[in-house]
Protein backbone atom coordinates (compact mmCIF):
# COMPACT_ATOMS: atom_id res chain seq x y z
CA UNK A 1 0.00 0.00 0.00
CA UNK A 2 1.09 3.43 0.00
CA UNK A 3 -0.87 5.59 1.87
CA UNK A 4 0.36 8.88 2.19
CA UNK A 5 1.29 10.63 5.28
CA UNK A 6 0.27 14.06 5.58
CA UNK A 7 2.06 16.44 8.18
CA UNK A 8 1.67 19.74 8.81
CA UNK A 9 5.26 22.06 9.15
CA UNK A 10 5.48 25.13 11.18
CA UNK A 11 8.69 26.39 10.90
CA UNK A 12 8.70 29.04 13.56
CA UNK A 13 11.41 31.02 14.57
CA UNK A 14 15.02 31.66 15.55
CA UNK A 15 16.28 28.42 14.41
CA UNK A 16 12.78 26.79 13.78
CA UNK A 17 13.59 27.33 9.65
CA UNK A 18 16.87 25.39 9.86
CA UNK A 19 15.95 22.53 12.14
CA UNK A 20 12.25 21.83 10.89
CA UNK A 21 12.99 21.58 7.64
CA UNK A 22 15.65 18.81 8.26
CA UNK A 23 13.37 16.87 9.80
CA UNK A 24 10.59 16.65 7.54
CA UNK A 25 13.79 15.61 5.02
CA UNK A 26 14.83 12.96 7.25
CA UNK A 27 11.16 11.71 7.96
CA UNK A 28 10.43 12.08 3.89
CA UNK A 29 13.10 9.81 3.26
CA UNK A 30 12.37 7.22 6.01
CA UNK A 31 8.40 6.43 5.30
CA UNK A 32 9.66 6.64 1.38
CA UNK A 33 12.39 3.73 2.77
CA UNK A 34 8.94 2.23 3.84
CA UNK A 35 7.65 2.82 0.23
CA UNK A 36 5.24 6.05 1.82
CA UNK A 37 4.92 9.34 0.84
CA UNK A 38 4.98 12.13 3.18
CA UNK A 39 3.01 15.18 2.41
CA UNK A 40 4.33 18.06 4.16
CA UNK A 41 1.90 21.07 4.62
CA UNK A 42 3.33 24.12 4.55
CA UNK A 43 1.35 26.46 6.93
CA UNK A 44 2.48 30.58 8.74
CA UNK A 45 3.76 30.37 11.82
CA UNK A 46 5.57 32.85 14.16
CA UNK A 47 7.34 36.08 13.13
CA UNK A 48 7.13 35.68 9.28
CA UNK A 49 3.10 34.75 10.19
CA UNK A 50 3.39 38.33 11.88
CA UNK A 51 4.81 39.62 9.30
CA UNK A 52 2.50 38.39 6.44
CA UNK A 53 -1.02 37.95 9.16
CA UNK A 54 -0.12 40.15 11.13
CA UNK A 55 -0.83 36.94 14.19
CA UNK A 56 1.47 34.98 15.10
CA UNK A 57 -1.27 32.08 15.04
CA UNK A 58 -3.33 33.33 12.00
CA UNK A 59 -6.92 31.96 11.81
CA UNK A 60 -5.87 30.19 8.17
CA UNK A 61 -3.09 28.26 9.85
CA UNK A 62 -5.72 26.69 12.58
CA UNK A 63 -8.18 26.28 10.33
CA UNK A 64 -5.90 23.56 8.36
CA UNK A 65 -4.43 21.96 11.89
CA UNK A 66 -8.17 21.18 12.29
CA UNK A 67 -7.68 18.69 9.35
CA UNK A 68 -4.30 17.36 10.09
CA UNK A 69 -3.36 14.87 13.05
CA UNK A 70 0.45 15.37 12.75
CA UNK A 71 1.97 18.18 13.14
CA UNK A 72 5.96 19.46 13.13
CA UNK A 73 6.39 22.88 15.13
CA UNK A 74 9.49 24.59 15.18
CA UNK A 75 10.10 26.79 18.52
CA UNK A 76 8.91 30.48 18.39
CA UNK A 77 11.07 33.36 20.17
CA UNK A 78 7.75 35.49 21.45
CA UNK A 79 10.50 38.35 22.94
CA UNK A 80 10.82 39.56 19.26
CA UNK A 81 7.54 40.13 18.71
CA UNK A 82 5.79 43.52 18.63
CA UNK A 83 4.83 43.85 22.54
CA UNK A 84 0.55 44.04 22.30
CA UNK A 85 1.46 40.43 20.52
CA UNK A 86 3.62 38.44 22.60
CA UNK A 87 1.01 36.86 24.89
CA UNK A 88 -0.16 34.26 24.76
CA UNK A 89 2.44 32.40 22.87
CA UNK A 90 2.11 30.64 19.95
CA UNK A 91 3.08 27.10 21.09
CA UNK A 92 0.44 27.76 24.38
CA UNK A 93 -2.20 28.85 21.63
CA UNK A 94 -2.31 25.09 19.83
CA UNK A 95 -2.21 23.39 22.84
CA UNK A 96 -4.87 24.94 24.57
CA UNK A 97 -6.79 24.89 21.10
CA UNK A 98 -6.82 21.56 20.77
CA UNK A 99 -6.40 20.41 23.92
CA UNK A 100 -3.26 18.58 23.68
CA UNK A 101 -2.83 17.02 27.30
CA UNK A 102 -0.24 14.89 26.86
CA UNK A 103 3.39 16.21 26.58
CA UNK A 104 6.31 12.98 26.25
CA UNK A 105 9.65 14.00 27.24
CA UNK A 106 12.04 11.01 27.03
CA UNK A 107 15.28 11.42 28.30
CA UNK A 108 18.33 8.84 27.73
CA UNK A 109 22.26 9.22 27.08
CA UNK A 110 23.29 8.93 23.60
CA UNK A 111 26.54 6.66 22.25
CA UNK A 112 29.18 9.65 21.47
CA UNK A 113 28.29 12.06 23.21
CA UNK A 114 28.99 13.46 26.96
CA UNK A 115 26.53 12.36 29.38
CA UNK A 116 26.24 13.97 33.34
CA UNK A 117 24.49 10.19 33.72
CA UNK A 118 25.14 7.88 31.32
CA UNK A 119 22.56 5.45 32.97
CA UNK A 120 19.67 8.33 32.30
CA UNK A 121 16.61 6.34 30.01
CA UNK A 122 13.13 7.87 31.42
CA UNK A 123 10.16 8.87 29.96
CA UNK A 124 8.44 11.99 31.63
CA UNK A 125 4.77 11.95 30.84
CA UNK A 126 3.41 15.62 31.95
CA UNK A 127 -0.07 16.32 32.49
CA UNK A 128 -0.08 19.55 30.05
CA UNK A 129 -3.58 21.07 30.23
CA UNK A 130 -3.90 21.47 34.32
CA UNK A 131 -2.67 22.76 37.46
CA UNK A 132 -0.92 25.98 38.51
CA UNK A 133 -0.50 26.69 34.65
CA UNK A 134 -4.27 27.55 34.92
CA UNK A 135 -3.95 30.03 31.76
CA UNK A 136 -3.47 26.93 29.77
CA UNK A 137 -5.97 25.44 31.37
CA UNK A 138 -9.66 24.58 29.07
CA UNK A 139 -11.93 25.49 31.93
CA UNK A 140 -10.63 28.30 33.39
CA UNK A 141 -9.68 31.32 31.11
CA UNK A 142 -6.88 33.25 33.64
CA UNK A 143 -5.64 31.54 36.58
CA UNK A 144 -3.53 33.83 38.03
CA UNK A 145 -4.73 37.23 39.61
CA UNK A 146 -4.13 39.91 41.90
CA UNK A 147 -6.96 40.68 44.65
CA UNK A 148 -4.74 43.95 45.64
CA UNK A 149 -1.72 45.33 44.72
CA UNK A 150 0.15 43.87 47.20
CA UNK A 151 -1.31 40.21 46.57
CA UNK A 152 -0.91 37.86 43.61
CA UNK A 153 -2.64 34.51 43.55
CA UNK A 154 -2.93 31.58 41.14
CA UNK A 155 -5.53 28.78 40.91
CA UNK A 156 -4.49 25.30 40.16
CA UNK A 157 -7.02 22.50 39.02
CA UNK A 158 -6.39 19.31 38.91
CA UNK A 159 -9.51 17.25 37.36
CA UNK A 160 -10.12 13.46 37.77
CA UNK A 161 -10.59 13.19 33.91
CA UNK A 162 -7.57 14.92 33.22
CA UNK A 163 -5.40 12.37 35.44
CA UNK A 164 -6.95 9.98 34.36
CA UNK A 165 -5.99 10.21 31.24
CA UNK A 166 -2.53 11.23 31.42
CA UNK A 167 -2.18 7.91 33.56
CA UNK A 168 -3.27 6.22 30.48
CA UNK A 169 -0.66 7.13 28.50
CA UNK A 170 1.89 6.75 31.00
CA UNK A 171 1.00 3.07 31.76
CA UNK A 172 0.58 2.23 28.09
CA UNK A 173 3.82 3.82 27.73
CA UNK A 174 5.32 2.26 30.28
CA UNK A 175 4.09 -1.54 28.60
CA UNK A 176 6.02 -0.72 25.71
CA UNK A 177 9.22 0.25 28.27
CA UNK A 178 10.87 -1.47 30.82
CA UNK A 179 7.29 -1.81 32.43
CA UNK A 180 7.68 0.90 35.57
CA UNK A 181 5.34 3.97 36.76
CA UNK A 182 6.72 6.24 39.29
CA UNK A 183 4.03 8.88 39.93
CA UNK A 184 5.27 11.88 41.32
CA UNK A 185 3.14 14.47 43.29
CA UNK A 186 3.67 16.36 46.58
CA UNK A 187 0.42 14.73 48.44
CA UNK A 188 1.99 15.53 51.49
CA UNK A 189 1.53 19.09 51.07
CA UNK A 190 -0.98 19.77 48.25
CA UNK A 191 -3.17 17.39 49.71
CA UNK A 192 -6.26 18.07 47.61
CA UNK A 193 -4.87 18.63 44.19
CA UNK A 194 -1.94 16.64 44.06
CA UNK A 195 -3.69 14.07 46.35
CA UNK A 196 -6.26 13.55 43.79
CA UNK A 197 -3.79 12.75 40.96
CA UNK A 198 -2.11 10.52 43.60
CA UNK A 199 -4.88 8.89 43.83
CA UNK A 200 -6.47 8.41 40.39
CA UNK A 201 -2.87 7.52 38.96
CA UNK A 202 -3.03 4.43 41.90
CA UNK A 203 -6.48 3.64 40.44
CA UNK A 204 -5.43 3.26 36.89
CA UNK A 205 -2.35 1.40 37.61
CA UNK A 206 -5.17 -1.40 39.10
CA UNK A 207 -5.52 -2.15 35.53
CA UNK A 208 -2.19 -3.23 34.52
CA UNK A 209 -1.33 -5.67 37.08
CA UNK A 210 1.95 -6.13 34.93
CA UNK A 211 3.06 -2.53 35.29
CA UNK A 212 5.02 -1.79 38.52
CA UNK A 213 4.10 1.28 40.14
CA UNK A 214 5.05 3.76 42.74
CA UNK A 215 5.45 7.21 44.15
CA UNK A 216 7.99 9.95 44.56
CA UNK A 217 7.29 13.49 46.35
CA UNK A 218 8.22 16.02 43.79
CA UNK A 219 11.27 17.00 45.83
CA UNK A 220 12.72 13.93 46.49
CA UNK A 221 12.51 12.72 43.12
CA UNK A 222 14.33 15.78 41.82
CA UNK A 223 17.22 14.51 44.16
CA UNK A 224 16.68 10.57 43.01
CA UNK A 225 16.74 11.69 39.27
CA UNK A 226 20.32 12.74 39.73
CA UNK A 227 21.46 10.29 42.26
CA UNK A 228 20.18 7.37 41.41
CA UNK A 229 18.82 8.02 37.47
CA UNK A 230 18.99 4.53 36.25
CA UNK A 231 15.78 3.34 38.84
CA UNK A 232 13.61 4.93 36.90
CA UNK A 233 11.72 4.41 33.47
CA UNK A 234 8.37 6.20 32.93
CA UNK A 235 7.86 9.18 35.06
CA UNK A 236 4.04 10.67 35.61
CA UNK A 237 2.95 13.88 36.84
CA UNK A 238 1.38 16.88 36.88
CA UNK A 239 2.03 20.14 35.04
CA UNK A 240 4.45 22.22 36.75
CA UNK A 241 6.27 19.39 38.25
CA UNK A 242 6.74 17.70 34.61
CA UNK A 243 8.12 21.29 33.50
CA UNK A 244 10.88 21.16 35.99
CA UNK A 245 11.26 17.63 35.98
CA UNK A 246 11.82 16.96 32.12
CA UNK A 247 14.29 20.18 31.81
CA UNK A 248 16.23 18.24 34.79
CA UNK A 249 16.20 14.98 32.89
CA UNK A 250 16.94 16.36 29.67
CA UNK A 251 20.34 17.96 31.09
CA UNK A 252 21.22 14.82 32.57
CA UNK A 253 21.45 12.78 29.01
CA UNK A 254 23.37 15.83 27.27
CA UNK A 255 22.99 18.64 25.48
CA UNK A 256 19.40 20.52 24.95
CA UNK A 257 19.88 20.51 21.17
CA UNK A 258 19.11 16.54 21.60
CA UNK A 259 15.73 16.43 23.64
CA UNK A 260 12.94 15.45 21.75
CA UNK A 261 9.41 15.61 22.50
CA UNK A 262 5.55 15.37 21.42
CA UNK A 263 1.89 16.90 22.22
CA UNK A 264 -0.74 14.77 22.03
CA UNK A 265 -4.21 14.78 22.01
CA UNK A 266 -6.59 11.73 21.43
CA UNK A 267 -6.67 12.39 17.66
CA UNK A 268 -3.44 15.23 17.45
CA UNK A 269 0.00 15.10 18.38
CA UNK A 270 2.94 17.79 18.14
CA UNK A 271 6.01 17.03 17.54
CA UNK A 272 8.24 20.47 19.18
CA UNK A 273 11.99 20.06 20.54
CA UNK A 274 12.49 21.34 24.08
CA UNK A 275 14.96 23.89 22.81
CA UNK A 276 13.93 27.25 22.43
CA UNK A 277 14.43 29.59 19.20
CA UNK A 278 18.19 30.12 20.31
CA UNK A 279 18.62 33.37 18.61
CA UNK A 280 22.15 33.48 19.33
CA UNK A 281 22.57 31.28 16.65
CA UNK A 282 19.75 31.67 14.48
CA UNK A 283 21.22 31.97 10.88
CA UNK A 284 24.67 30.54 11.34
CA UNK A 285 23.52 27.25 10.04
CA UNK A 286 25.13 25.33 13.47
CA UNK A 287 21.85 24.65 15.10
CA UNK A 288 22.00 20.76 16.52
CA UNK A 289 19.24 18.96 14.79
CA UNK A 290 18.67 16.00 16.72
CA UNK A 291 16.13 17.50 18.58
CA UNK A 292 13.60 17.98 16.17
CA UNK A 293 14.25 15.24 14.14
CA UNK A 294 13.96 12.67 17.32
CA UNK A 295 10.47 14.58 17.70
CA UNK A 296 9.51 13.63 14.30
CA UNK A 297 10.12 10.13 15.16
CA UNK A 298 8.50 10.12 18.03
CA UNK A 299 5.57 11.36 16.48
CA UNK A 300 5.88 9.13 13.89
CA UNK A 301 5.94 6.13 16.25
CA UNK A 302 2.55 7.48 18.46
CA UNK A 303 1.16 7.71 14.95
CA UNK A 304 1.84 4.20 13.61
CA UNK A 305 1.12 2.91 17.19
CA UNK A 306 -2.69 4.23 16.98
CA UNK A 307 -3.38 3.70 13.56
CA UNK A 308 -1.43 -0.10 13.37
CA UNK A 309 0.74 0.94 10.77
CA UNK A 310 4.14 -0.86 11.48
CA UNK A 311 5.55 0.94 7.96
CA UNK A 312 5.36 4.09 9.60
CA UNK A 313 6.78 2.28 13.09
CA UNK A 314 9.76 1.02 11.06
CA UNK A 315 10.36 4.49 9.69
CA UNK A 316 10.54 5.91 13.40
CA UNK A 317 12.86 2.95 14.34
CA UNK A 318 15.30 4.26 11.51
CA UNK A 319 15.24 7.58 12.24
CA UNK A 320 16.42 6.52 15.66
CA UNK A 321 18.71 4.14 14.51
CA UNK A 322 20.15 6.79 12.56
CA UNK A 323 20.66 9.05 14.67
CA UNK A 324 22.36 7.02 17.19
CA UNK A 325 24.67 5.94 14.08
CA UNK A 326 25.51 9.67 13.41
CA UNK A 327 26.26 10.19 16.78
CA UNK A 328 28.34 7.24 17.64
CA UNK A 329 30.05 8.10 14.53
CA UNK A 330 30.99 11.27 16.21
CA UNK A 331 29.53 13.86 14.03
CA UNK A 332 28.29 16.67 16.22
CA UNK A 333 27.33 20.42 15.73
CA UNK A 334 29.31 23.31 17.46
CA UNK A 335 26.99 22.44 20.80
CA UNK A 336 28.85 19.10 21.15
CA UNK A 337 31.67 20.60 20.45
CA UNK A 338 31.80 19.72 16.50
CA UNK A 339 32.06 21.41 13.12
CA UNK A 340 29.03 20.43 11.55
CA UNK A 341 26.92 22.56 9.85
CA UNK A 342 22.83 21.51 10.45
CA UNK A 343 22.12 20.23 7.24
CA UNK A 344 25.36 17.97 6.77
CA UNK A 345 23.98 16.59 10.16
CA UNK A 346 20.55 16.25 8.55
CA UNK A 347 22.28 14.98 5.46
CA UNK A 348 24.15 11.94 7.36
CA UNK A 349 20.96 11.39 9.19
CA UNK A 350 18.93 10.86 6.29
CA UNK A 351 21.75 8.36 4.25
CA UNK A 352 21.18 6.31 6.93
CA UNK A 353 17.38 6.14 7.22
CA UNK A 354 16.83 3.88 4.19
P1 LIG B 1 12.66 29.42 25.51
O1 LIG B 1 12.26 30.42 26.52
O2 LIG B 1 12.07 29.65 24.16
O3 LIG B 1 12.55 28.01 25.98
P2 LIG B 1 15.39 29.45 26.29
O4 LIG B 1 15.71 30.70 26.98
O5 LIG B 1 15.13 28.24 27.11
O6 LIG B 1 14.21 29.67 25.26
P3 LIG B 1 16.88 28.34 24.07
O7 LIG B 1 16.39 29.07 22.88
O8 LIG B 1 16.41 26.94 24.22
O9 LIG B 1 16.61 29.21 25.36
O10 LIG B 1 18.47 28.38 24.07
C1 LIG B 1 19.25 28.18 25.23
C2 LIG B 1 20.71 27.99 24.80
O11 LIG B 1 20.83 26.70 24.15
C3 LIG B 1 21.18 29.02 23.77
O12 LIG B 1 22.50 29.35 23.99
C4 LIG B 1 21.03 28.30 22.46
O13 LIG B 1 21.93 28.73 21.48
C5 LIG B 1 21.29 26.85 22.84
N1 LIG B 1 20.50 25.93 21.98
C6 LIG B 1 19.17 25.70 22.06
N2 LIG B 1 18.78 24.83 21.12
C7 LIG B 1 19.88 24.52 20.41
C8 LIG B 1 20.12 23.66 19.28
N3 LIG B 1 19.14 22.95 18.70
N4 LIG B 1 21.38 23.59 18.81
C9 LIG B 1 22.38 24.27 19.39
N5 LIG B 1 22.22 25.08 20.45
C10 LIG B 1 20.98 25.21 20.96
MG1 LIG C 1 13.48 27.05 27.60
Amino acid sequence: MNDAVTIAVLDGDGIGPEVVPVAVEVATRALAAQGRTLIPIRLPYGATAIASHGQAVPAETLEALEEIDLWAVGPHDSASYPPELRSPAPGAVLRKQFGLYANLRPARAHGGVPAVAADVDVLVVRENSEGLYADRNMTIGSGEFMPTPDVAMAVGVITRGACERIAVEAFDAARRRRGHVTIVHKANVLRLTTGLFRDVCFDVAQRYPDVRVDEQHVDAMAALLVRRPGDFDVIVTENLFGDILSDLAGELSGSLGLAPSINTSATQGMAQAVHGAAPDIAGTGTANPVAMIGSVAMLLRWHGLRTSDAAVEAAADAIDGALAHVLADGLATADLGGTVSTGEFGAAVAAHVG
